[in-house]
């Protein structure tokens, strides 16, 4: 199949750049993935519990239900939506062909908003085959009300404000939770901070890194070293959770836009046109400074203006 505009993502970017590209009439093609960067469908928000900062929502509102609202709203105006995953794309000319799970076809321009996945720590006991998804897990959201973690001592590693929410969302299953961090402040938003400090149920490991995760089938407790004296211990503990940030969405471009060190797409100051023109980058896939869903929206926007001037003036 030919598109006029092909977009790469489902998360806030991708979705606002639907609405504003099908309401101008440019009939965009949307590839919202099949479990891409192992993220369903709808992005990051799908993986949290209350949003309370998009604007529009003074209650706040669940991110699934957030992420279900935004795609009707792109569905709602003509935007036509695979739930498949796209694996590679020749950006070598135009017409760019693409090739998904199934489909390939081209497209005149295109909008990358394949946003970011969750990072790993390599600890020993922690990988594939050892604890991961045993007690280890990327996802508190996700995993937290598993019966084995309820009652239990619970670690999340991390001093961001995933890391905080995590641990606050933990403290409804696990008798306490630590907050293992490797410095002695968080990078967390200054009200984020204020409810954990509040929290009784947590615990802060301040200077602190995992060194190891021990258990038989499942995750009894982790070895930590406290980087002040360099000493060492065990704490018991049910659930270890990763919270230290994210990955850009680019594997599938193999190289062929420039990015920073961290594969971040590198975008125009002012603009999201990437170093090849028809192609423009939307939301966290550009953005290592914001993360928001409410900044990835605000590029998602510009993404469909500018392709829709581009393609105004290549057509
Ligand atoms: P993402 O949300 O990352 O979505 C990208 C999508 O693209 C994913 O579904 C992925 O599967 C898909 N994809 C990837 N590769 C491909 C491919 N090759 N083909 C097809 N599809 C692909 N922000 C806030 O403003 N408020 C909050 O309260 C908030 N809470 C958060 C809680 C958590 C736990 C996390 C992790 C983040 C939170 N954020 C919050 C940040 C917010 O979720 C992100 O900034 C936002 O979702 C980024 O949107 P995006 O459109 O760039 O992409
Ligand atoms: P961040 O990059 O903000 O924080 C990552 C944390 O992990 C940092 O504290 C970092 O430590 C630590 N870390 C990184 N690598 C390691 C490592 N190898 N070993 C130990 N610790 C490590 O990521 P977040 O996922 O927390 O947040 C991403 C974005 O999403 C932010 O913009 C955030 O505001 C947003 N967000 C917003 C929410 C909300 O508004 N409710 C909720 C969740 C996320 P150090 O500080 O030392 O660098």
């Amino acid at each position: 199949m030919s598109h006029r505009l092909l977009i790469i993502g489902s998360g806030p970017a991708a979705h606002t750049a639907a609405i504003y590209a099908a309401r101008a009439a440019l009939k965009p093609v949307l590839f919202e993935g099949f479990m891409a960067g192992g993220i369903a469908a709808g992005g990051q928000l799908t993986t949290t519990t209350d949003v309370e900062n998009f604007p529009g929502f003074p209650e706040g509102i669940m991110g699934p239900e957030l992420m279900e609202r935004f795609r009707a709203q792109s569905e709602r105006f003509g935007t036509k939506i695979i739930t498949e995953t796209v694996q590679e794309i020749d950006l070598s000319s135009r017409p760019f062909r693409y090739k998904a799970d199934s489909e390939e076809g081209s497209a005149d321009a295109v909008i990358i908003a394949t946003g970011a996945t969750a990072k790993r720590l390599d600890i020993p006991g922690a990988n594939d085959g050892e604890l991961w998804q045993r007690g280890v897990s990327a996802c508190a959201v996700c995993d937290g009300a598993l019966p084995a973690f309820r009652n239990q001592p619970l670690a999340v590693i991390g001093g961001g404000d995933s890391a905080v929410e995590e641990a606050s969302f933990l403290t409804k299953y696990g008798s306490k939770v630590y907050i293992v961090h490797r410095r002695d402040e968080l990078r967390a938003s200054k009200i984020m901070q204020q409810r954990a400090f509040k929290n009784p149920k947590i615990e802060f490991l301040w200077s602190h890194l995992v060194t190891q995760a021990k258990g038989g089938d499942f995750l009894e407790a982790i070895r930590v070293k406290d980087l002040k004296t360099n000493e060492e211990r065990d704490v018991p503990v049910a659930g270890l959770f990763f919270a230290i940030g994210h990955t850009p969405n680019t594997a599938f471009l193999n190289g062929q836009l420039e990015t920073d060190e961290q594969g971040y797409l590198i975008t125009k100051p002012d603009s999201t046109q990437t170093s090849i023109p028809g192609v423009f980058a939307a939301g966290d896939v550009q953005d290592k400074k914001w993360r928001q869903a409410i900044t990835a929206a605000g590029t998602g926007c510009m993404a469909a203006l500018e392709a829709e001037h581009f393609l105004a003036a290549h057509e």
